[in-house]
């Protein structure tokens, strides 16, 4: 008998969310509106009363923290190679200059001595990812932003969820971007949310998220910013509404499959020819990705092929990420192989299995079972 397709990720939309979603369409207002302010009410709650927008994208939510903090042509922002696209794509957008730094190999996000050692005097702020929801070092990256007077604009996309020192990802630090698009831990079908530091951000938010308007009154309306249209519609922030009251227990639930991960791969013929798993912490990730590396020298068939072997037993799996600085974009820049060994290595052989929370127990011991198999079978 063949098991269906177990994909390396879906949405969890329980049935009073649809309907909600149904209620909204059908109420008359589909676009920004009353479920965007209940979003954005409910966000800011979670993360401690600070002030909160909803945006259309968490590439919109991260362009739109630059353009706060003012980065601009000239200025140089540090970050990690090992990221979506986005991250680094929000910089040149903004006219500034991405300046990557290598990873560390165990936890995969950037090193925060080349961090310190990559500020120049045109830094103007620094760019931080948790990789599949793993926060960096929080007290060292914000002391380097605080004796070097820089700005953290964090891309925590993946880390909705996520705490450092027991408080959550967003209720601490400086400007703290968030996406909700479909394979986040909550999502709102595409969307994002960027959290601030007091409201004349917020406000500077609201301008650059739609067209920089202001109104005033019944009938006035004034443009002094030059702003885009990055405003969420009802309808998605209904969906993103309907996951919050879910949110504990996804990440609960992705952590247990994690635990699992871990007892089907720490003994077995992966770990005999040295497949790397992720760092073991069940405090401060929200797991929102399981991360394996595949070792290079000891399997016969590349990624390409280990991928298309878990695809052959009906299984999913993806690729986060391919390194930024090795596209041609970003080579035309003059970045180019050899800057970021670490990366370059991960970027190369990582390999995401699937993890969700609609996932069974027997799911994980299935992929288990399929990395160790094929292991086995193409060990040299
Ligand atoms: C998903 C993601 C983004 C972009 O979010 P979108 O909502 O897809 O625009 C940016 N950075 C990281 C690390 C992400 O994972």
């Amino acid at each position: 008998m063949t098991q269906p397709f177990l994909p390396f990720t879906r949405p969890t939309i329980d049935d009073a969310t649809i309907a909600g979603v149904v209620d909204v369409l059908r109420s008359g207002w589909i676009t920004s509106g009353p479920q965007v302010q209940a979003f954005e009410a409910a966000l800011s709650e979670y993360f401690g009363g600070r002030p909160v927008r909803a945006f259309n994208s968490g590439t919109a939510t991260l362009e739109i923290a630059l353009r706060i903090a003012g980065v601009q042509a000239g200025d140089e922002v540090i970050t990690t190679p090992l990221t979506w696209v986005a991250t680094s794509n929000v910089i040149l957008e903004v006219g500034a200059t991405p300046v990557f730094v290598d990873v560390d190999p165990v936890t995969r996000n950037f090193d925060l001595d080349l961090v310190e050692k990559a500020i120049t005097p045109k830094t103007r702020a620094i760019l931080p990812v948790y990789l599949a929801g793993l926060p960096v070092d929080m007290d060292r990256l914000y002391d380097i932003a605080r004796r070097h007077n820089l700005r953290v604009i964090e891309d925590a996309a993946q880390a909705m969820g996520s705490t450092w020192g027991g408080k959550r990802i967003g209720a601490i630090g400086d400007l703290v971007s968030f996406s909700f698009h479909a394979n986040k831990n909550l999502t709102s079908i595409e969307g994002g949310a960027l959290v601030f530091n007091n409201a004349d951000e917020a406000r500077l938010a609201e301008k650059y998220r739609l067209q920089g308007v202001t109104r005033t009154g019944f009938d006035g309306m004034d443009v002094d910013v030059l702003g885009g249209k990055y405003n969420l519609t009802d309808v998605a922030a209904r969906v993103g509404l309907g996951q919050m009251p879910h949110l504990a227990a996804f990440n609960a639930r992705r952590t247990a499959l994690a635990r699992l991960y871990f007892d089907g791969l720490r003994q077995g013929p992966a770990a005999a020819i040295g497949v790397e798993l992720p760092p073991v912490n069940f405090t401060d990730t929200n797991w929102h990705m399981f991360q394996i590396v595949l070792p290079e020298h000891r399997l016969s068939l590349d990624r390409a092929g280990f991928m298309a072997q878990l695809k052959e037993r009906g299984i999913g799996s993806g690729v986060h990420y391919p390194v930024i600085h090795l596209f041609t974009l970003y080579r035309s820049l003059g970045f180019r192989e050899g800057q970021f060994p670490h990366a370059e290595r991960l970027g190369r052989s990582i390999v995401t299995l699937p993890l969700f929370p609609g996932m069974e127990d027997a799911d994980v011991a299935r992929v288990c079972e399929a990395v160790n198999a094929i292991c086995a079978h193409y060990q040299k």
